[in-house]
C-alpha cells in the first residue's frame, strides 16, 4: 500500500530560513500572501492531494482510459477528483483575480503545487499544469475578445488546455511542421494538419478543450521563423458569426470545430493521461500574438512546462523514496556486519546495511537538494515581474539558465531515484502491489517530453550560458563567489565550502573549454553537453547544500538541523565527486563518438 506525506517541513525551512521567500517577493503585488497564508495554502493542497489524488493514482494506472469512436472516456474517479479540484479552486491559485484566480505567487504553483501534485497522481496533474500554461500565454498575448471569452474558464480549470506542437515527421525539429493556417476574410484562420502525442488532446473531464496549435501561414518564412500560434477550440462559441467573439453565448451545443481525435497511444506509464493523435480539418482558429512569432510564444509556455516537468522528477523521486524508506524499516534480512541490532528477531531490518543506506541517502539527498534549487527558482519566477531591473534582469537570466538544468537534471535524478528505490525493495519493488514500479514507469517520460534531456543540455551549453556574453553565468557566479569568500575562514564550513569552491572553479574552466572549443568545432560542445549539464546541476546542488549547512551549523543539536548537516556531508562525499569524472569525459572531446566508424555501429 503506497503512502505519502507532503514534505511541508522542508518547504517551511527552505522558504523561511534558506531564502526568505516572503521578503524576496515584497512589493511585487503579493501583499496578502504572508507566510501564514502560504503555509495554509501548502497544507490545504497537501491534504487535498493526499485524500483525493493519491487513492486514484493506482486506479488510473490499472484502468487506464477508453478510446472509442473518437472519444476518450476517463476513469470516473479521475472525473470526480478533477471536478472537486475545480470546485475548491485548486487549479486557479496563480491565475489573475480578474479571471477568477487567487493571484498567489508563482512560487507556490510552480514549486509546491507541482511537487505535491506529481507525487500523488502524475497522470492527473499534467492536465491542470498544461491548462495553466495555456491560460498564461493567452492572458499575456491574446487579443482582448479572446482573453475575455477563454481566460476565465481556463484560469479555473473548467475548460482544459493543450499544446499541439509535435507532428509525425516533426518532433525535436519543429521547423519542418506542415500544419497550415489559411486566413479567412473575417480575421480567423482555417487550421489543417495532424498533431501527434498530444497530452489530454481529447477527454471527457471538461466541457471544452482549448488547443494552442503551431502552424504555418502559406507564404511565410521558412523554418521556425514562419511558425505562428493559434487558439483552436474543440467547440466553437455558438454564435461566433463574423469571427469576432463579441456575440457569443456560453451554450456550446455541438458546434464541433473540425477537431477530431483518431487514437490514443498505449504507453509504458501514465496510463490515465491521454496521448492523442489530433486531426485539424479546416478548424477555425484565432492568431495568438503576432504573425510568425509562434515559436517564442510557445517557448514561454514550454519553459514553464519544462520547470513543471523537472518538478515531476522530484515529485516521483520523493514518493518513491518515502515508500522505499517505509519498506526498509519493516523488511528484515541479514545482520549488521558489526553485530545484531535486533537480537530477538530472526534478522535485522535492511536499514542496517551500508549499501541500503547508500541507496536511500542518494535518493533523499538528491530530492532535498533539488527541492532547494526549485524553491530558489520559484522565487526568481516571481521576481522576474519586478519593475526594478536590478531585480528582474538577474531573475530572468537565472531562470533562463536554470530551466534546462531543472528539466534535465531533476528528471535524470528522478528516474535514477525511482529505479534505486525499486532496488531498495528487492523483488517487491518490481511487483505492482507495492507501487514503486508504477512511479518508475510514470516518471520515465519526463526525460523525453518538453524537449529531450539531450536537447536541454544543448540549450544550456550552446545558448543559455553564452547569452549576453555570459551574463546569465555572471548572475550566478557573483553571489556564489561572495558566499565562498564569506566562508573561507570558517573552519566548520570548510568541509562544504572547499569542495564547492573547487566545483565552482571547475565549472568556470569547463565552460571556457566548452565555449572556446565549441566555436572551432561544434561537435565538441555537442559531445560534452549532457555531461556539462549534469556537472552544472551538481554545482548548483552543492551551492544549495552549502547554504543549508551554513544555517544548520548554527542549530546543531536539533534533530532536523543535524539531519540536514548529515545530508550535506553525504552530498559532498558521495555525490559531488562525480563532477571529476564528468570533467574528464567532457575533456575527451567528440573523438570517441565521432571517429567511431559509422558502418560499425
Ligand atoms: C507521452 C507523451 C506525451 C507528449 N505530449 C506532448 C504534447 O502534449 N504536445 C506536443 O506537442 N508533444 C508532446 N509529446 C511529444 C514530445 O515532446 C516529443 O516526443 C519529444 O519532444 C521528442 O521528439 P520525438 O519523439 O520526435 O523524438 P526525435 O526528435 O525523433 O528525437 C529522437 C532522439 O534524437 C535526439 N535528437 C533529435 N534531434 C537532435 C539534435 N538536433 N541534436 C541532438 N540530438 C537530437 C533526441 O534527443 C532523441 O534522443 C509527447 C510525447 C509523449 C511520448
Amino acid at each position: 500500500m503506497v503512502d505519502w506525506d507532503p514534505p511541508s517541513r522542508d518547504y517551511e525551512f527552505l522558504f523561511n530560513e534558506v531564502f526568505d521567500a516572503v521578503g524576496s517577493i515584497e512589493g511585487l503585488g503579493f501583499d496578502d500572501f504572508d507566510w501564514d497564508f502560504l503555509s495554509m495554502l501548502m497544507e490545504g493542497w497537501g491534504t487535498h492531494v493526499k485524500e483525493v489524488w493519491l487513492p486514484i493514482n493506482e486506479i488510473g494506472d490499472r484502468k487506464g482510459l477508453r478510446f472509442e469512436d473518437g472519444k476518450i472516456s476517463m476513469p470516473e474517479e479521475f472525473k470526480d477528483a478533477y471536478k472537486r479540484g475545480v470546485e475548491e479552486g485548486w487549479f486557479a491559485t496563480s491565475s489573475k483575480p480578474e479571471h477568477g484566480g487567487m493571484g498567489a505567487p508563482t512560487l507556490f504553483q510552480a514549486v509546491t503545487w507541482a511537487e505535491f501534485g506529481t507525487s500523488t497522481c502524475m497522470s492527473l496533474s499534467v492536465l491542470p499544469a498544461l491548462t495553466t500554461g495555456v491560460y498564461e500565454v493567452l492572458a499575456e498575448h491574446g487579443v482582448s475578445e479572446l482573453v475575455d471569452y477563454y481566460a476565465g474558464n481556463l484560469a479555473t480549470g473548467e475548460w482544459a488546455g493543450t499544446m499541439c506542437l509535435t507532428e509525425p515527421h516533426a518532433g525535436t525539429d519543429l521547423g519542418i511542421i506542415s500544419t497550415r493556417a489559411d486566413p479567412n476574410e473575417d480575421g480567423t484562420y482555417r487550421i489543417s494538419g495532424t498533431k501527434i502525442f498530444i497530452t489530454y488532446g481529447e477527454h471527457d473531464m471538461t466541457d471544452n478543450i482549448v488547443h494552442l496549435v503551431l502552424a504555418k501561414v502559406p507564404g511565410g518564412p521558412e523554418g521556425t521563423k514562419g511558425i505562428s500560434l493559434f487558439l483552436v477550440p474543440k467547440y466553437l462559441p455558438k454564435q461566433w458569426g463574423d469571427g469576432s467573439l463579441s456575440e457569443i453565448t456560453h451554450d456550446l451545443s455541438d458546434s464541433v470545430n473540425g477537431v477530431s481525435c483518431s487514437g490514443s497511444e498505449e504507453k509504458m506509464g501514465l496510463h490515465a493521461s491521454p496521448t492523442c493523435v489530433m486531426n485539424f480539418d479546416e478548424s477555425v482558429g484565432w492568431l495568438v500574438g503576432p504573425l510568425h512569432e509562434g515559436m517564442p510564444l510557445m517557448f514561454e509556455m514550454m519553459n514553464r512546462e519544462r520547470l513543471a516537468t523537472g518538478m515531476m522528477g522530484l515529485g516521483l523521486g520523493e514518493i518513491a523514496y518515502q515508500n522505499a524508506l517505509n519498506w526498509s524499516k519493516d523488511r528484515r534480512q541479514g545482520r549488521d556486519l558489526k553485530g545484531a541490532r535486533s537480537p530477538n528477531e530472526a534478522a535485522d531490518n535492511i536499514l542496517v546495511h551500508p549499501d541500503v543506506r547508500r541507496m536511500l541517502l542518494e535518493s533523499k539527498v538528491n530530492n532535498e537538494g533539488c527541492r532547494a534549487l526549485a524553491a530558489w527558482t520559484g522565487i526568481l519566477l516571481d521576481q522576474m515581474r519586478s519593475d526594478d531591473p536590478d531585480v528582474s534582469e538577474p531573475a530572468e537570466g537565472l531562470v533562463a539558465m536554470f530551466t534546462p538544468i531543472v528539466k534535465a537534471h531533476f528528471t535524470d535524478l528522478g528516474c535514477e531515484t525511482a529505479s534505486t528505490c525499486m532496488q531498495v525493495m528487492g523483488g517487491a519493488g518490481y511487483c505492482s502491489e507495492y507501487g514503486v514500479e508504477q512511479f518508475y514507469r510514470d516518471v520515465r517520460i519526463s526525460k523525453i517530453w518538453e524537449g529531450t534531456n539531450g536537447i536541454q543540455a544543448l540549450d544550456l551549453a550552446g545558448r543559455k550560458v553564452t547569452q549576453g556574453f555570459g551574463r546569465n553565468l555572471r548572475y550566478l557566479m557573483w553571489p556564489l563567489t561572495d558566499f565562498i569568500e564569506e566562508n573561507r575562514d570558517d573552519e566548520e564550513m570548510a568541509e562544504f565550502n572547499r569542495p564547492l569552491h573547487q566545483g565552482a572553479r571547475g565549472l568556470q574552466q569547463i565552460t571556457l573549454l566548452m565555449v572556446g572549443e565549441g566555436m572551432a568545432d561544434p561537435h565538441f560542445l555537442a559531445a560534452g553537453a549532457t555531461d556539462y549539464c549534469r556537472y552544472f546541476g551538481n554545482v548548483l546542488l552543492a551551492y544549495m547544500w552549502a547554504r543549508i549547512a551554513k544555517i544548520c551549523l548554527k542549530r546543531k543539536g536539533e534533530p532536523f538541523y543535524d539531519a540536514k548537516l548529515a545530508s550535506a556531508r553525504f552530498f559532498f562525499n558521495r555525490i559531488f565527486p562525480e563532477t571529476l569524472g564528468l570533467a574528464a569525459k567532457i575533456q575527451s572531446g567528440p573523438g570517441p563518438m565521432m571517429e567511431y566508424p559509422e558502418a560499425m555501429f
